[in-house]
């Protein structure tokens, strides 16, 4: 087993990918253990980072950062000892909580000190607590008592990942990346696939596991869709750019160079050539 980490070689010769640098070790040998989560935010030296409805959690005053170009932004984390001393065994739990964890990897994992992180899907919580906020019955709300989650949502502000990760460290922004996918996706497939019934997260958050135990996905588990995207830059002969403009776009003035989602069992360079020849509105840019 390697006993060292590397980011892929591709990602160091291109140029700065937001989305695709991260330098974290997955550790996908840990992720089967069902009590990882807990052992990892025992550890000193983790760190829970939050995601919701799509959105990142960073410091308080810095979601405004977005807009310049040149400011920094960083994801607010939690250390992971605080999370785990409130929501304890309730984190095998969530549809009582509310919550889902999704165990991102370690950096520096040959090393005495291995630094983990571990992302919180707190979208489920989020949507309890205005629940009962709107809620004027007085009743007591079925929301855990969690002073560090509930500081979350409060204090924290809220981002997009395309918002975030062009002002985010490489480290950051992979981080990021991996914790809006698996959230979203979290909460776009809700029900087995095969058989309807409910799933729940599975494998440290990187696969769900449908409750049904007569079912297929009950054992072999469900994983996310990945779906590659090719984009590419088109030059003519005359050394002008071919930029397209989408009609679902809503700001007439916005254009992009070549991309789409690449089809089933199709070559990178066909998909570009499709996507090239659809009707769209063309322009051509020195
Ligand atoms: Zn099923």
């Amino acid at each position: 087993m390697a006993t060292s980490f590397s980011s892929l070689a591709l990602t160091q010769v291109l140029p700065f990918l937001p989305l695709a640098q991260g330098d974290i070790d997955y550790q996908t040998e840990r992720r089967g253990d069902p009590n990882l989560i807990k052992t990892v935010l025992a550890q000193d030296g983790t760190t829970v980072v939050f995601v919701r409805d799509g959105l990142l959690a960073v410091p308080d005053g810095q979601a405004a950062r977005v807009d310049y170009e040149t400011a920094k932004i960083r994801l607010a984390g939690v250390p992971g000892e605080y999370v785990l001393r409130e929501l304890g065994d309730s984190l095998d739990d969530c549809e009582q909580t509310g919550v889902i964890a999704m165990f991102l990897g370690s950096y520096d994992v040959s090393s005495s000190h291995p630094q983990a992180v571990v992302a919180l899907d707190v979208s489920g919580l989020a949507k309890r607590c205005e629940k009962d906020n709107g809620n004027n019955t007085g009743e007591a709300a079925d929301v855990p008592s969690s002073i560090v989650l509930s500081r979350a949502l409060e204090r924290f502000d809220w981002v997009s990942l395309l918002g975030f990760a062009p002002h985010a460290s490489a480290r950051e922004a992979g981080q990021a990346t991996t914790a809006t996918a698996l959230s979203m996706w979290h909460h776009s497939q809700r029900h087995c696939p095969r058989c309807g019934s409910a799933v729940r997260p599975a494998m440290s958050g990187w696969a769900q596991q449908c409750v049904n135990e007569s079912c297929e996905a009950h054992s072999s588990l469900l994983f996310p869709r990945i779906e590659p995207a090719v984009i590419t830059s088109i030059v003519d002969g005359q050394g002008r750019l071919l930029l397209q403009h989408n009609k679902a776009w809503k700001d007439p003035s916005l254009y992009s160079v070549c991309a789409g989602f690449v089809e089933a069992g199709e070559n990178l360079e066909h998909a570009i050539k499709r996507e090239a020849g659809r009707k769209r509105v063309f322009s051509w840019a020195k």
